[in-house]
C-alpha cells in the first residue's frame, strides 16, 4: 500500500476513533442542551428509588395503581423500564422489577412486592368487655403489633390513661354502663340510663369523644334483670329507647367463654376459632380476664392465616343482635 494511502487510513481511523470518543456527549448536548453538570461526568451509576412502599397488600378486586420509581443521574437522561404486571383478580405474590441504565453502561435496579390476597372469608370483630383492667396494656401492645383495631365496651372501671390509650391507639370505645350493677341499671330504664350517661361522660372527659356505641351488662337477651325489674320487661323497652336516644347496641355472635365454662388460654382460643365459618363475627371476651388476653395472639394469627379481617365495630357494623328475653 503507498505510504500517502497508509496515512489517509490512519487519519480516518483516528477520526472515527474520535468520533465515538466525543460524539455521544456532542448528541446529548445537542438533544439536551442542559447545564454545565451535563458534561461534569463523574461516572456515577444512576440513582433509581422506589415511589411509594417497598411491599403492598391488597385484596382481590381492589385497584394497583403502580406508585412507578424515580431514576436520576449525573450526566443522563435515563428512564426506568418496570417488568412484570400485578393481577389483580388472582390472588398471588407479584415482583415488579424496575431498572434503569446510563451512556457509560452503568445499572440501577430496585424490586417492589405486591401481594394481592384472597378475599375475606368474613370479619371478625374483638370486643373487650368490663375494662379498662390490669391486662388491657398488654392487650393492647399484641394488637399494636398486629395493626388490629377492636372494641373495648367500658365501664367506670380502671385508669383514665388506659381508656385514653385505647382510643388514641384507633379501637372503638363502647360503653357498658357506669356500675355494671345488675341490680342497680335493671331496676329502673331511669336508673340505667343515668349510669348510662355516667359511662359516656368519662369517655368523653378523658377522649374528647362521645361514643353511642353501647351494649348490655349480661347482653340484650340476658334474663338477669328479671330479678329486679319488678316485672316490667325492662329488656324489651330498654332495647327500644337506646335506639331511640341515638346508641347504637351491639351482643355478639360467638362467646368466647371467658365469663363462664373458660378457664384457660387454650379454652377460649378453641371456644372462638372453633365457631369461626364464612361470614361476620363479634366476638365477647373481658380484658380483666389474663387467660383471655392471652389468647388474643393465637386468635389473630388463626384470623389472618384464614383469610378474616379484623375491624372495629361502628354504628353500621354487623349487630349480632340477640332474641330479647325479658
Ligand atoms: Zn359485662
Amino acid at each position: 500500500m503507498p505510504k500517502r494511502i497508509r496515512k489517509i487510513t490512519i487519519i480516518i481511523r483516528l477520526c472515527f476513533l474520535l468520533g465515538v470518543l466525543f460524539l455521544p456527549p456532542f448528541f446529548n448536548y445537542l438533544f439536551f442542551p442542559l447545564t454545565d453538570t451535563a458534561f461534569s461526568r463523574t461516572d456515577a451509576p444512576p440513582v433509581l428509588k422506589l415511589l411509594g412502599e417497598e411491599s403492598i397488600n391488597l385484596r382481590v378486586g381492589d385497584e394497583f395503581v403502580d406508585p412507578g420509581a424515580l431514576a436520576t443521574d449525573d450526566y443522563d437522561r435515563v428512564l426506568v423500564s418496570v417488568e412484570g404486571a400485578v393481577d389483580t383478580s388472582t390472588a398471588d405474590t407479584y415482583i415488579l422489577d424496575y431498572s434503569t441504565f446510563d451512556s457509560a453502561g452503568h445499572t440501577a435496579s430496585v424490586s417492589r412486592t405486591v401481594t394481592v390476597l384472597p378475599a375475606p372469608r368474613g370479619t371478625i370483630y374483638l370486643t373487650f368487655d368490663d375494662g379498662p383492667g390490669d391486662y388491657t396494656n398488654q392487650l393492647l401492645d399484641i394488637l399494636k403489633q398486629y395493626d388490629v383495631k377492636v372494641t373495648f365496651f367500658v365501664t367506670g372501671a380502671g385508669s383514665d390513661d388506659v381508656l385514653r390509650r385505647e382510643y388514641t391507639e384507633g379501637h372503638s370505645i363502647g360503653l357498658h354502663t357506669l356500675s355494671h350493677n345488675y341490680s342497680y341499671v335493671y331496676a329502673s330504664t331511669a336508673n340505667f340510663f343515668s349510669d348510662l350517661y355516667a359511662v359516656q361522660d368519662r369517655v368523653k372527659n378523658v377522649t374528647g369523644y362521645t361514643s353511642t356505641l353501647m351494649r348490655f351488662p349480661g347482653g340484650s337477651s340476658n334474663t338477669v334483670s328479671a330479678r329486679y325489674d319488678g316485672g316490667s320487661h325492662i329488656m324489651t323497652r330498654l332495647t327500644r329507647e337506646v335506639e331511640e336516644k341515638g346508641f347504637t347496641y351491639f351482643d355478639w355472635n360467638i362467646s368466647s367463654g371467658d365469663a363462664g365454662g373458660a378457664t384457660t388460654a387454650d379454652q377460649v382460643y378453641e371456644n372462638t376459632v372453633s365457631r369461626l365459618g364464612d361470614g361476620d363475627y363479634v366476638v365477647l371476651q373481658h380484658d380483666i380476664k389474663p387467660f383471655s388476653v392471652d389468647a388474643v395472639e393465637r386468635i389473630i394469627q388463626y384470623g389472618l392465616e384464614n383469610g378474616y379481617e379484623f375491624k372495629p365495630l361502628d354504628a353500621s357494623s354487623f349487630s349480632a343482635h340477640h332474641g330479647v328475653n325479658n
